[in-house]
Order: C-alpha cells, then structure tokens, then sequence
C-alpha cells in the first residue's frame, strides 16, 4: 500500500526515518517522558488505519503512492487511557530516574552504578528502600560499609518511588531532538530555562 521508495531521501532530516510520532496517552499527556515515548512513522500510521489513535499533528513529509498520499504524524493519542503501573518496576533504569542520573554521594552524572547503602554482609536488600545510584569511585570508596562506618550519607533517603515520581523526573531531561509540534505536550520549560 506505501511505497517509501517514491520518497525522496536527499534532506536527511526529512526522510522518514527521522519523523517520529509523538506518543501521547489519550489525556494527551506523553506516555513516557524518559525515554520519550516515540513511535516510528510506520508504527504511527499503522496504528492510525487500525484507529487506535487519533493523528494530533503532522509533518510537513508526506509519504505517496499512485493512489494516496499522507502526511505523517508527528503527535497521536491513544484512544483507550492506559492507566500507568502505580508501582514502577525495580529497575536499573528506573532507579537511576528515582535519583535523577546522579550519585547519591557526590552528585557526579558519570560512571553511575548501584550501591546497597546497608551492605548485603550486613542484610542488606536489593529494594527500592536500601539501594542508591552511586558513581563507581564513591561505590568503590564505600566498600562493604554501612554509610556511618564510612562517613558516607546518601544526599536522598532510598524509597519507592511512584510512576508521577518518575514521571515528574523524567521531565528533567528533554530529547535531544524536539519537533516543534510536540513543545505543547512537553513541559520542561522551566528546567529548560534553569
Ligand atoms: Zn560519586
């Protein structure tokens, strides 16, 4: 039915491949702030023929075949809400989000890794509540100590976040590449400003 060989490829920040679609819950806010929730534009259109989305907004790029021709979508909303996890999983990502990418000891944004602040010698788990982001020199420095033993106190007590936490988080870090119909779905513009 498409046929992206028609398109013409030479402006390499208009080929298709560099017009994704912004995905926004059917509240139209983004599904994921951090990673950006972006579809690809084949992913997009699909989803719009299966009327699973509505098309917010589009590119100027249209794609073309004998019979059709579509702009594509920049911004699409989901028509059924999905309700987020109230709970987000306990990953390394979304640990690393909790902290905002920054070791909880020095506030350095390099080299990060995890760190159990009561070591496992000492009973320390692998939760949400006893572990932090720590870059590798401080986790290192830590050792097997507990904070007091060695004079180190996480700037931020671990807990469990919630998924508005991370949400609220994941603003913080705008994509490197913004379309402008996506700016009145975003809201970093304070952090953006800071
Ligand atoms: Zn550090």
């Amino acid at each position: 039915m498409y046929h992206p060989d028609v398109l013409d490829l030479k402006e390499r920040w208009s080929s298709p491949s560099a017009c994704p679609a912004l995905v926004l819950n059917a509240d139209y806010t983004p599904l994921s702030y951090y990673p950006l929730s972006l579809w690809s534009w084949q992913d997009a259109i699909k989803a719009a023929f299966l009327e699973r989305v509505d098309i917010v907004a589009q590119y100027d790029r249209e794609i073309r075949s004998p019979s059709f021709s579509m702009r594509l979508p920049s911004v699409v909303a989901l028509r059924q809400y999905v309700k987020p996890s109230t709970h987000p999983a306990f990953t390394r990502f979304n640990l690393f989000l909790r902290d905002r990418f920054s070791c909880q000891y020095c506030g350095c944004k390099e080299d990060l890794t995890f760190d159990h602040v009561v070591p496992r010698a000492y009973g320390g788990r692998t939760t949400w509540i006893n572990v932090t982001t720590a870059c590798a020199p401080c986790n290192l420095r830590k050792g097997g100590r507990t904070p007091a033993e060695a004079h180190m106190i996480p700037r931020q007590r671990p807990f469990q976040p919630t998924s508005h936490h991370l949400r609220e988080n994941g603003r913080a870090f705008p994509p490197h590449h913004c379309h402008a119909t996506w700016r009145d779905y975003l809201y970093w513009d304070a952090e953006l400003e800071a």
